[in-house]
C-alpha cells in the first residue's frame, strides 16, 4: 500500500533536485543574468530557468494540476537574448540517472518556445479549491546573488490547505544538528558537506536528505529542538531589514529572555532550520501596513515546520490561510516556533507590536 501523496513527494523531490542543479551552476557563474522586475527586485537567468523546469516535471505528471509560480513569463518574449541564455540552462541540465530524469520527470523541454510557455503557465489565482502547486523557484534572490542562503520551494495545496511541502537548499549543511553560526546567512557556498532538501507530507512527518544530482538520496526524520530554557534559544530573521523589522525583533528576543543574537539567513532556509533544530525561532515582523505575503515564500516551510512539531501563525496567532489567493492577504507576519512554547512567543509579539 503506498501512503497518501507518495507521488507527489517523489516528483517534487526529484523536480527541486533538478533546478538546484541549474540554480547551482548560475551561483558560480558571475553574470547572473540578472534583471528588474516591475516592483524593482531582481530576478536571474536562475530563477526563470528553475522555474521551467519545475514546471515541466508538473506538467509531464499532473497535468490537470493548477500551478502558482513567482516568475511572467511576459519580460522574456521581450528580450530574446535573455530567453536565450536561460534556453541554455534549461536544455543542459538533467539528473544523472536515466529513471529520474526520464520516466518520473518525463525527460527534457522541448525548445525555447514550449519553455517560455511552461514558465507562463505559473498563472493560477490561487483560492480554496482544488490542487494547486506553489513555487519559488529560487526564494532568496538578494541571498543568491550576495552568496548568502537561498531556496527552491515546491508545495502542493489541496483545496487551500498545504499537504506536501519541499524546500532545497543547496547552501545549508547537509548535516542536521550542525548548529547555526552567525555566519550562516553570510558568504555561504555549496561546497562538500552542504545541500539539503527538507520535506513534509500532511500527517506523515517531515524529512531531510542530501541535495544530490540523480535519484534521491536516503532520508531521515527531524523535528524541532524541545526548548525548556528561552536564555538558550535562537531566533532567525531576514537579512533583508526591508522584509522582516529586526528593531522589533530585538525587543521580542530580549522580552522572552533570548541572549543570543538574531540570526539572519535569506529565503525560507529559516524554516528548514528550525524544523530539524538548528535553531529555534523565526520572526518575520511587517514593515509596511500593506505589503501582503506571497504564497509561495511560505507554503512549504509552514508545513514542514509544523510535521516537525512546530506551530506556524500570524503575528497575530491565527493560521496561515493559504486559501485566499496568490497572497497571505488574511495574514499580517510569521511567527514560527516549537508548539509547547509558541503561544508565550505571541504573548510577547504582541505586547511589542501593540505599543507602536
Ligand atoms: P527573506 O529571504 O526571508 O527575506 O524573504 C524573501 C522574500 O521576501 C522574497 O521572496 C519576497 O517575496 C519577500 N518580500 C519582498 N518584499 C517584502 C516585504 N516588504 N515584506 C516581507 N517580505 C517581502
Ligand atoms: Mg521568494
Amino acid at each position: 500500500m503506498t501512503s497518501p501523496y507518495a507521488k507527489e513527494l517523489e516528483v517534487a523531490q526529484l523536480a527541486v533536485q533538478r533546478a538546484a542543479l541549474l540554480t547551482k551552476r548560475v551561483f558560480h557563474e558571475k553574470a547572473k543574468g540578472t534583471v528588474s522586475k516591475d516592483d524593482k527586485s531582481p530576478v536571474t537567468v536562475g530563477d526563470f530557468g528553475a522555474q521551467a523546469l519545475i514546471i515541466s516535471a508538473l506538467q509531464a505528471n499532473f497535468p490537470a494540476d493548477e500551478i502558482v509560480a513567482e516568475e511572467e513569463s511576459a519580460q522574456l518574449r521581450a528580450d530574446p537574448s535573455l530567453r536565450d541564455q536561460i534556453w541554455e540552462h534549461v536544455r543542459s541540465t538533467r539528473l544523472d540517472d536515466a529513471a529520474s530524469e526520464e520516466a518520473v520527470l518525463g525527460g527534457a523541454v522541448k525548445d525555447a518556445e514550449a519553455m517560455l510557455d511552461l514558465i507562463g503557465q505559473g498563472n493560477s489565482q490561487g483560492g480554496a479549491r482544488g490542487r494547486i502547486w506553489a513555487i519559488d523557484p529560487i526564494d532568496g534572490t538578494k541571498g543568491f546573488l550576495r552568496g548568502g542562503q537561498y531556496a527552491v520551494c515546491l508545495a502542493l495545496m489541496v483545496d487551500g490547505d498545504v499537504k506536501v511541502g519541499v524546500l532545497g537548499c543547496p547552501n545549508l549543511p547537509v548535516n542536521d544538528s550542525a548548529a547555526l553560526t552567525a555566519d550562516i546567512g553570510a558568504n555561504q557556498t555549496d561546497d562538500e558537506g552542504r545541500g539539503v532538501i527538507f520535506s513534509a507530507v500532511i500527517g506523515q512527518g517531515a524529512t531531510s536528505r542530501p541535495l544530490g544530482s540523480g535519484a534521491l538520496a536516503k532520508g531521515q526524520k527531524i523535528s524541532m529542538k524541545p526548548i525548556t530554557d528561552l536564555s538558550s534559544a535562537s531566533f532567525c530573521e531576514s537579512v533583508e531589514a526591508g522584509h522582516s523589522n529586526q528593531s522589533e525583533s530585538a525587543q521580542i528576543a530580549q522580552k522572552l529572555g533570548i541572549t543570543k543574537p538574531s540570526v539572519r539567513m535569506d529565503s525560507q532556509a529559516k524554516y528548514g532550520s528550525i524544523a530539524r533544530g538548528a535553531g529555534d525561532i523565526y520572526l518575520r515582523l511587517p514593515t509596511s501596513k500593506t505589503y501582503q505575503e506571497k504564497i509561495w515564500d511560505h507554503a512549504a516551510g509552514d508545513l514542514i515546520v509544523r510535521e516537525a512539531g512546530g506551530q506556524v501563525t500570524d503575528t497575530t496567532g491565527s493560521r496561515l490561510d493559504f486559501s485566499v489567493g496568490r497572497t497571505l492577504a488574511s495574514n499580517r507576519g510569521v511567527i514560527a516556533a516549537p508548539a509547547a512554547i509558541h503561544s508565550q512567543v505571541i504573548k510577547v509579539v504582541q505586547e511589542v507590536l501593540g505599543q507602536k
